[in-house]
């Protein structure tokens, strides 16, 4: 009988396979999105069978490294690694090839690591369509570049392909860049005053502002609203967070990228099985980590403005219309 079966006896089948154990180490919950990372992630691997560690590192690298030891400790079979800081990390990813547990950077680029992929957006296409958007809108006039902080690999691809819009129009004193900053640590009161401090020089000049993320837009919006000099500034952000899609629809930013996160995992969830059974990785091309050529697969990112807000991220259940709207 089923119930009474001997466990030597019992049949063979998935349940009795070895679940896949995945670390998955985060730098950061700050934003909005990192949660949404993780418990996507969570229920993904849920579904999948998978068992996965997650640890948050707070934005303090020592204490990932330190975390990241304890997971291959408690045995993982694939590393899944957002870094604090691109730069230090690499240590986390030699922990883990010395024990031959593959390592996924995820979302975040470790630096002169030799990770076995690099799954992320399309970072530079980020920066693009924040500057095709403004330069569309404003094609003339004075531009502040917020940037995301500077150890995190991502703010550089975001800048560069901002820049390389901008270019032609500072080439052709269309538009001037009337000052540019990282933003440490990502820190949304950083923004805020900077661009108080900025404003006290620029408040006339000032027509459009690039942020590394929402959470810096949102600090930069504060600023110009002091200023009150809200109605007459673009600013561009990223991430698509829920008060930035408020602020969208009541004009207070012009502009946010929308990454559907929900990819993101979903292909990362199917990479650590991959590399688990030792399976070929299919990429997009590959990227240099500072010392090595590494594989790189990347998510496409869409453009979020008030026109197309329902058609983007409420049409993709990322966020709901009465939380956007406000409607109670
Ligand atoms: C991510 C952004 C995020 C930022 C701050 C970046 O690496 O690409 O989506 O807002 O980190 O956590």
């Amino acid at each position: 009988m089923f119930g009474c079966s001997r466990k030597d006896e019992l049949p063979k089948g998935p349940e009795k396979e070895k679940k896949i154990v995945v670390g998955l180490s985060l730098g950061t919950l700050m934003e909005d999105r990192w949660i949404r990372d993780r418990d996507i992630f969570m229920s993904k691997a849920q579904q999948e069978r998978i068992e996965v560690i997650v640890n948050n590192a707070n934005k303090d690298s020592d204490l990932q490294y330190k975390q990241v030891q304890e997971m291959i400790k408690q045995g993982i079979d694939v590393l899944v690694i957002a870094p604090n800081d691109s730069n230090k990390e690499a240590r986390c990813v030699k922990a883990a090839k010395d024990k031959n547990i593959p390592v996924i950077s995820y979302d975040r680029l470790v630096h002169d690591s030799n990770v076995d992929v690099y799954i992320s957006f399309d970072n530079n296409q980020v920066g693009k369509i924040m500057a095709t958007y403004l330069t569309d809108h404003v094609p003339e006039g004075g531009y502040i570049m917020i940037g995301g902080s500077e150890n995190d690999s991502n703010s550089k691809m975001l800048y560069e392909g901002a820049m390389s819009v901008l270019k032609p129009f500072i080439d052709n004193n269309k538009i001037q860049i009337l000052a540019q900053t990282w933003v440490d640590g990502w820190i949304r009161e950083t923004a805020y005053n900077f661009l108080f401090e900025e404003l006290k020089t620029h408040k006339d000049d000032v027509k459009a502002i690039i942020c590394g993320n929402d959470s810096l837009a949102w600090g930069a919006i504060d600023a110009l609203s002091e200023a009150q000099i809200a109605e007459n500034v673009q600013v561009a952000g990223q991430d698509a967070d829920l008060v930035a899609c408020q602020r969208i629809v009541t004009g207070k930013q012009a502009l946010t990228v929308y990454k559907p996160i929900k990819d993101l995992v979903e292909k990362t969830v199917e990479l650590c099985v991959k590399l688990v059974n030792g399976e070929k990785i299919e990429s997009d091309g590959t990227i240099n980590d500072g010392t090595y050529d590494v594989p790189y697969i990347f998510i496409g990112v869409q453009a979020v403005t008030k026109d197309n807000i329902d058609e983007t991220v409420i049409k993709d259940g990322f966020h709901l219309y009465e939380d956007v709207y406000q409607i109670k």
